[in-house]
Order: C-alpha cells, then sequence, then structure tokens
C-alpha cells in the first residue's frame, strides 16, 4: 500500500457531470506499483490535493473490483471549486485510502437496506456495486432508498433503473416542477420506508446522507424494529491529516477520518445531533 503521508499524482481520465454542481471523476494513479498495490474497501475515502489550494476528503464511489477509480465530488469551496475546472488529461495528488468502511460482513448474512439522501449516495456506490455484481439468490430483497432535492439533483440517475431486479430501488425528490418528467416519489426519503418491503428483524441498513436526515431515517427504522446495533452510518466532518493525528475531525471521543467515517450508530448516538460535537 502507498504511503498515507505522501501525495501521488493521479491523472484524470474522464469527467462526468452527475447534476449543476456535482461530477465525477474517474482517476487513474500515475505510478504503476502505487497503482498495483493500491486496494480499498467500500466506504473510505482518499484526500485529493490541488497545489495552492489544499485538501478535501472526497469517498471513494467506484466498487473495488471496478475498473476506474471514481470520486464524485460536489462543489462546497476552495478545492472543490477548483477540481470542477480540470479536465481529462490534467493530473492532481491523492493520499489513501483512509478510514473504515462499511462493514460488508454483515450483508452476506442478513438483506442489505442502503438508505441515502444528496451526495450521500456517494460511499454507498461501491456496496451497491458490490452487491449488484455478486448478484444474490434471492432478488429483491435487498433495497435501495434514495433521497434529492429536485430530478435535477439525483446523482448517478441512469445507473437506478439497471439495479432494479436485483434491488427493490425507491427514489424521491423533494420537489419536482410540474413539467418535469419524474416518474418516482415524491417527499422525504424516510417516507419510502412506508413503501419498501423488508424484515426489520433480518436486514442491516447503511446511511448517509445530511446528519439530520439520517437522524430521522434512524427514529423510523428504530420504530419498525430494527436493532440499533444493525445501523451503521456515514459521518462527515471536517478533516485535515486524514490519519488520526491532527484532531479536526472529533467527534465526541472519536475521530471521524481513523475509527469512522463508518459507525455502528451504537458507537455514537450519545453525541448525535449534539451541536459542535
Ligand atoms: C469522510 C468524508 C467523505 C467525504 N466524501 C465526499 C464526497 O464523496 N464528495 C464530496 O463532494 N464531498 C465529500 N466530503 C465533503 C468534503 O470533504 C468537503 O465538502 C470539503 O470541505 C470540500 O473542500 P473544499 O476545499 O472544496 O471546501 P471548503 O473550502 O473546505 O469549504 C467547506 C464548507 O465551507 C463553506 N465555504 C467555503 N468557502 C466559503 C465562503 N467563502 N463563504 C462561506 N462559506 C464558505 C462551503 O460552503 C462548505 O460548506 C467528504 C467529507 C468527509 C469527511
Amino acid at each position: 500500500m502507498p504511503d498515507r503521508s505522501v501525495h501521488f499524482q493521479a491523472v484524470i481520465r474522464w469527467v462526468r457531470k452527475e447534476t449543476r454542481d456535482t461530477s465525477t471523476y474517474a482517476l487513474r494513479i500515475a505510478d504503476s506499483a502505487i497503482r498495483k498495490s493500491y486496494t480499498f474497501k467500500p466506504g473510505q475515502f482518499n484526500m485529493l490535493y490541488l497545489p495552492g489550494y489544499g485538501e478535501a476528503a472526497i469517498s471513494i464511489s467506484s466498487g473495488s473490483a471496478d475498473h476506474d477509480l471514481l470520486h464524485t465530488v460536489r462543489v462546497a469551496g476552495d478545492v472543490t471549486t477548483a477540481l470542477s475546472i480540470l479536465r481529462e488529461g490534467d493530473s492532481i495528488g491523492m493520499r489513501g485510502p483512509f478510514g473504515r468502511g462499511w462493514p460488508m460482513e454483515e450483508t452476506r448474512s442478513r438483506d442489505l437496506m442502503v438508505i441515502a439522501g444528496g451526495a450521500g449516495i456517494a460511499p454507498l456506490r461501491p456496496v451497491i456495486r458490490h452487491v449488484y455484481k455478486n448478484k444474490r439468490s434471492c432478488p429483491g430483497s435487498d433495497v435501495i432508498l434514495y433521497g434529492a432535492k429536485t430530478p435535477k439533483d439525483v446523482i448517478y440517475r441512469n445507473e437506478f433503473p439497471r439495479y432494479r431486479g436485483v434491488f427493490q430501488v425507491l427514489l424521491t425528490v423533494d420537489r419536482a416542477d410540474p413539467e418535469e418528467y419524474w416518474k418516482w416519489e415524491r417527499g422525504l426519503v424516510t417516507h419510502l420506508l412506508d413503501k419498501a418491503s423488508f424484515d426489520p428483524l433480518s436486514t442491516v441498513v447503511f446511511v448517509c446522507g445530511p446528519e439530520i436526515m439520517m437522524q430521522a431515517a434512524i427514529r423510523e427504522l428504530m420504530l419498525r424494529g430494527v436493532p440499533a446495533e444493525k445501523i451503521f452510518l456515514s459521518m462527515e466532518r471536517n478533516m485535515n491529516c486524514g490519519m488520526g493525528i491532527c484532531g479536526h475531525c472529533f467527534f465526541g471521543p472519536k475521530f471521524v477520518c481513523r475509527d469512522g467515517p463508518v459507525f455502528a450508530f451504537t458507537e455514537v448516538e450519545e453525541f448525535m445531533g449534539i451541536k459542535e460535537i
């Protein structure tokens, strides 16, 4: 594995615009020895580096068996704005992979429910890709619930129809203009729980999105009987080193970069919803 305190170069192979402010970048690690030794787990992230701008933590959004190393980036500030003007053939710096990913072993013996809001679908895409590629004996028992603000904000919009048949796929938007084509649901992502068919006692749930959405989803899941210890979530905090040294990303006593970003709900429930923690 590469030394994670040192940047290595990656070349942009292609860029796909997902929404007005979000694009997916396919990266190729330039050094062949690093490329061959580089592996990651679903839910891990890289630090992407642009000289003169700095670094940003960005989840890996490709599956571990996929050909391209993908990152889906929403323009938020300095680094992501600078990244948004780069094109195919440009180089960026990268360190990683970092963090503890999703507990994929849980998906072997249990049905999987993925709940994502907005850009929270990016770190869950490797999970979806994994389950999709290793098709189950019982198709349709795994569920994807995804919510975005409007139809224009749906990331990976062309991929969802493909996942049907393996997953129950339910999409929703907060609002859609009457003239906009939208054949899925309207309303909060948590409302989709009423439309999904799942057994709370044999399902493991992976959740990622705005914290308020994750809190609401977890509340609804527990009301429906999903055990707290079978709910996992990916947290986002400003981070600097990515390696559990600088303390920028403290969440209670935990480092989001090193102990997370994926946590069991039971590990973090006492800190959730507390501002500035
Ligand atoms: C584990 C992890 C995984 C992540 N995965 C992804 C991912 O897959 N995709 C993704 O897009 N993001 C992801 N993020 C979030 C991403 O790291 C942050 O958005 C990061 O801060 C972007 O860096 P930046 O330099 O572009 O923005 P920053 O400059 O750090 O800005 C971040 C925040 O400050 C605000 N801000 C910046 N400049 C100004 C200003 N002048 N005035 C007012 N407000 C301002 C921005 O609106 C934004 O809310 C992840 C974060 C973590 C911790």
